[in-house]
């Protein structure tokens, strides 16, 4: 792509610390996170239009300029042909913003789609549907997708897994406490049915259908929790023994019609749940499972439909699910969407403005130094026996890792953008994309790709690759900044650099080899210690409550939570390495960069979701739980034994 001329806003030069964030008034020993955050906590208002704020949300906010100023260039079409990238996410922008356009295209869209499951006349043709469906990303009873082959590293595996619950989990169709939201939930899917035309009798009737069959879906899920385990969602199946456990589909029809013929074999994540789901599917009625498909595709494409369904869908997930008060701002909705087409043409132009080779070598430093200390951490390691410590050993050396940006940036030369229907478009990149992923079913694995976009505030380790990534998009003040002081970027970013790595050691990722293969190298006994340890960070996570009353769930939490104690103790170590004899208050800088670096807040009702479906703990736990458990905190703000961030039996396990 062309280097474009523009003015967009440089990245924020603020500080990793601020010490002016501090609550002085509050004591570190007794609730750290209310310390380090108190006064960013007392005076900043969750905007309206969000269910949750952190200090870092300013990146991105800080990044949706940089993108907005790269877009509104891109979007005067005067870009020469070899330009045709910087054209088509111009294009792909004005057609979001074009609202009065994707008001006729998106009704002529949703009629299509519906038009096309009414057009269903018998059970026959049903996987014939699914497959059209799935295509275009609306995935009701189950979705498709590729991903590395857990058994076999070197390569893709296709992978169907369950769908099509318009709640966030199975507990949310049954629980006592969520009978409010499922109220909600029937009012949302009668609106938007009424929205679509249906005749508000007709509406009521085909709401408590449609809810009694997503009821049905949800009782045979798996739980949020059950699908966080490697082994029991990875089952190796052949399509003939596959169509043996749910003779009601046509799973021939299906795989022909999709194009998936490259393999025999494909991955199951929940065989029962397929094994249920036919005979679910075989004993309900086709007009039901029409209204079930119908509100599917509603649901799932109406972030990006008519403005009414837009906001129908606001009311029940972003008011009733999120607490959001209003509506974000429609450019930043789009450009979203942008990112979450045409990801990495926009995170070419991006990286451009935001990520300099000062930021790059700095980054690079930090991962050597923490990779380096993980290596010493197991090797010192007392628990763990010799043989196991060799697989681990051999896992740490194996380790990549993705800085900034892709070496090769992804074409989409096949991707069909209009300039007057965000919704067609959307459909257009999800067709792409769907066929993208189909083709690689049993491909050697690609080790060059990205699961995230170079402007994505985020990172991650995927346990398949054995590698982190951490794209230039979080690699921005105030998480991490070049010219902050060491302390502050070890206690921050190093943390979080940290935290992905030891995920290749938590209690999913530990059950992958070196090359991403879901295989054993734990000795009985070492693997025994391991889970007691975990017990005791299962323990002392489920014994925090939010000041609501609900108690976290430990169980759901625990890989991220041994990833957080690992990441800022690792962390620490590579810290160390760059000063044997580390100043005091360098040493409080460190803890206060990590505990702003979490600063953050949510509606009750964005609480609540967390709780039951994220993997992650609320921030004050994240900070406070990890902490604790470090006697370095304790020592660097003279704790004493028993107080809060102080206690007597710690939990530890790297
Ligand atoms: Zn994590």
């Amino acid at each position: 792509m062309a280097q474009t001329a523009f003015a967009a806003k440089l990245t924020t030069s603020k500080e990793v610390v601020d010490l002016s964030l501090i609550d002085q008034t509050g004591n570190p020993c007794e609730n750290f996170f209310q310390y380090a955050c108190g006064n960013w906590l007392k005076s900043t208002p969750i905007p309206g239009d969000k269910s949750a704020l952190y200090r870092f949300s300013e990146i991105d906010e800080n990044t949706l300029v940089i993108l907005k100023n790269i877009l509104q260039n891109y979007q005067t079409g005067n870009n020469s042909p070899v330009q045709a990238e910087s054209d088509k996410l111009g294009k792909f922008y004005s057609a979001c913003l074009n609202t009065s356009g994707n008001e006729v295209t998106a009704k002529k869209g949703v009629d299509d789609l519906l038009e096309k499951i009414h057009l269903l006349q018998s059970k026959k043709n049903f996987m014939l549907l699914l497959a059209s469906l799935h295509r275009q990303g609306i995935n009701p009873f189950f979705g498709i997708y590729s991903m590395q082959n857990p058994g076999d590293a070197t390569r893709m595996i296709a992978t169907i897994d369950q769908g099509g619950l318009g709640l966030p989990e199975k507990g949310y169709y049954t629980d006592q406490e969520n009978s409010k939201i499922r109220a909600e939930y029937k009012k949302h899917i009668k609106q938007s049915l009424l929205i679509t035309g249906i005749r508000t009798e007709d509406a009521v009737i085909l709401t408590n259908k449609i809810f009694k069959l997503e009821n049905a879906i949800a009782k045979i899920s798996l739980s949020a929790q059950d699908q966080q385990d490697p082994i029991k969602t990875y089952n190796p199946i052949g399509k003939m023994a596959l169509q043996k456990i749910s003779p009601a589909m046509d799973w021939n029809q299906y795989f022909k019609s999709i194009n998936f013929t490259t393999s025999d074999v494909l991955n199951v994540v929940g065989p029962d749940y397929f094994l249920k789901l036919a005979s679910l599917i075989n004993r309900t009625s086709l007009s039901d499972l029409k209204a079930y498909m119908v509100w599917d595709a509603i649901r799932e494409t109406s972030r990006f439909s008519t403005i009414a369904l837009q906001n129908e869908h606001f009311n029940f997930y972003g008011k009733i699910m999120n607490g959001t008060t209003e509506r974000e701002p429609h450019w930043k909705q789009c450009i979203a969407s942008v990112d979450n087409s045409m990801g990495e043409a926009l995170g070419e132009s991006f990286i451009k403005v935001a990520f300099g080779q000062n930021s790059k070598d700095m980054a690079d430093t930090l991962v050597f130094n923490v990779k380096d200390s993980l290596k010493e951490m197991i090797t010192k390691l007392d628990w763990m026996d010799d043989q196991t410590k060799v697989g681990a050993l051999k896992k740490i050396g194996k380790l990549n890792q993705k800085i900034g940006f892709p070496d090769h940036f992804r074409s989409y030369e096949n991707l069909e953008v209009t300039d007057d229907s965000w919704f067609m478009n959307t459909l257009a990149s999800n067709v792409m994309q769907f066929d993208e992923t189909i083709k690689k079913a049993n491909l050697p694995v690609n080790r060059t790709i990205w699961g995230m976009t170079p402007p994505t505030d985020n990172a991650y380790y995927d346990p398949t690759m054995n590698e982190i990534v951490f794209p230039a998009g979080i690699l921005q003040a105030p998480l991490f900044n070049a010219n902050s002081s060491l302390a502050a970027n070890y206690g921050s970013t190093g943390a979080t650099i940290g935290h992905e790595m030891t995920h290749g050691f938590d209690d999913s990722g530990s059950q992958y080899d070196e090359l991403g293969n879901l295989k054993n190298w734990w000795s009985k006994e070492s693997a025994d210690v391991y889970k007691k340890k975990a017990q005791c960070l299962i323990d002392q996570y489920s014994s925090y409550k939010t000041d609501e009353g609900i108690a976290l769930d430990g169980k759901l939490s625990l890989g991220e939570n041994i990833a957080d104690l690992g990441g800022l103790k690792l962390a620490l170590a590579a810290f160390y390495k760059t000063n044997l004899n580390i100043p005091e208050d360098d040493m409080k800088t460190f803890f206060i960069a990590y505990g702003q670096s979490w600063c953050g807040k949510m509606t009750k009702e964005a609480e609540r979701t967390v709780i039951n479906t994220d993997v992650h703990s609320l921030p004050k736990f994240r900070v406070n739980g990890v902490i604790s458990n470090l006697p370095e905190f304790a020592k660097a703000f003279q704790c004493s034994e028993g107080q809060a961030m102080a206690p007597k039996n710690r939990c530890s396990i790297w």
